[in-house]
């Protein structure tokens, strides 16, 4: 009888899946930006590539970019680029990722069980970018609008088995090779042992307000209160881009002209607003990526040795795009497939000397290891 009522009940939850309500959503008047245009003048070419800037947006497909693009306007800084490629994003033991597996295949070049972060099938510790970086003089940085913790962030500077062992993974902070980081929260920071407080503050100038004057500072831990990286629905301003800007600065004014640095940035809650079905949070989200990104190329631009890459770790939602809309007005109308992430493959928008190599359809892992080649110069795996 019990077997049966199991039974019963697995039948149940998956007709209740396949029967699952499309949950859609609108977007009017969406707050327009001006999309920028670069020169392409390095675009594409075989110059040294001295730092990049690695722009995830966590659960951001093709629906997403367009439902970005149409509600601007019909244009966005990323959709000006010329370099495209895709990227698969399966794990190793899933054919749908989360953004923990996805996060360590981008930050280490390695595939990975799903929840892992940083450690490979057998939960055994993998060099990240930035560790592999700092052997050639490479300075990192990383933000997000996530926590510290989140699976994305932590995947460039933890190496635990499951990225819910928030303290684990917070106590690995102070041994990374990061010289920059910024993301959720000063609460979250509250909230950890003392010890591993106490070994965080020795390493870096922590700050819940980023320093006018940083000259001083060697290394600098941004970690605001939780409303301002908070979605914009809970008052977030424009941490992402302002801050994107930040670092960059002061990355590059602490690396030589030889040597460069290497930035992942997360426009984390795209991939959130997109899990609770929230179309027009998920927009803007997106709006407020494109700005970061913008920040970004804007830099590559007048640096002429600086790659930017602009992927995802996996699409959230199945979201699609409603045929009725204006996109003039900034009106558009998404419809939702799935509250979870779905395994179709991400575009990636490449700019920059080294653009070329990321053309063409490829793995989540191998977009890290074109990273760490065209870096270093030696191969990675
Ligand atoms: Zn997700």
């Amino acid at each position: 009888m019990k077997k049966i009522s199991i039974i019963l009940a697995a039948i149940l939850l998956s007709v209740g899946a396949s029967a699952q309500e499309l949950k859609e959503g609108y977007i009017e008047n969406a707050p327009q930006h001006e999309a920028y245009t670069p020169s392409f003048k390095y675009d594409g070419s075989t110059r040294k590539v001295r730092n990049v800037i690695l722009l995830i947006g966590d659960g951001t497909g093709l629906a997403q970019i367009s439902a970005g693009l149409y509600s601007n306007g019909g244009s966005l800084t990323v959709t000006n680029l010329r370099n495209i490629g895709l990227v698969k994003t399966q794990a190793a033991d899933a054919y749908t990722t989360d953004s923990a597996a996805s996060g360590t295949a981008y930050s280490t070049g390695h595939k990975t069980h799903n929840y892992a972060v940083g450690v490979d099938v057998d939960d055994k510790a993998l060099d990240n970018i930035p560790e592999i970086c700092q052997r050639y003089g490479i300075i990192s940085g990383i933000i997000s609008t996530d926590n510290l913790n989140g699976a994305t962030p932590a995947c460039f500077f933890a190496h635990q088995p499951n990225r819910g062992m928030t303290d684990e993974i917070w106590a690995d902070l102070p041994a990374s090779s990061l010289t920059f980081f910024a993301a959720g929260s000063e609460e979250q920071m509250e909230g950890r042992p003392q010890e591993t407080q106490d070994a965080i503050n020795k390493v870096f100038t922590v700050v819940s307000e980023l320093p006018e004057d940083a000259s001083g500072i060697e290394r600098l831990g941004y970690l605001p209160p939780k409303k301002e990286t908070q979605s914009f629905k809970y008052g977030r301003g424009d941490f992402l881009p302002a801050t994107t800007k930040y670092a960059i600065d002061f990355l590059s004014a602490r690396t030589n002209r030889r040597k460069g640095f290497f930035m992942m940035v997360e426009g984390a809650r795209i991939d959130k607003s997109c899990h609770a079905n929230e179309y027009e949070p998920a927009v803007r989200e997106m709006l407020d990526f494109d700005q970061a990104i913008e920040q970004a190329i804007r830099f590559a631009e007048a640096d002429g040795h600086t790659l930017v890459l602009i992927s995802a770790d996996h699409e959230t939602g199945g979201l699609s795009l409603a045929a009725d809309g204006d996109p003039a007005k900034g009106n558009t109308h998404g419809r939702f497939a799935t509250g979870g992430h779905t395994p179709i493959p991400v575009p990636i928008f490449a700019y920059g000397p080294g653009a070329q190599y990321f053309r063409g359809i490829q793995e989540n892992s191998e977009v890290a290891q074109k990273i760490l080649w065209l870096l270093t110069g030696s191969t990675h795996q």
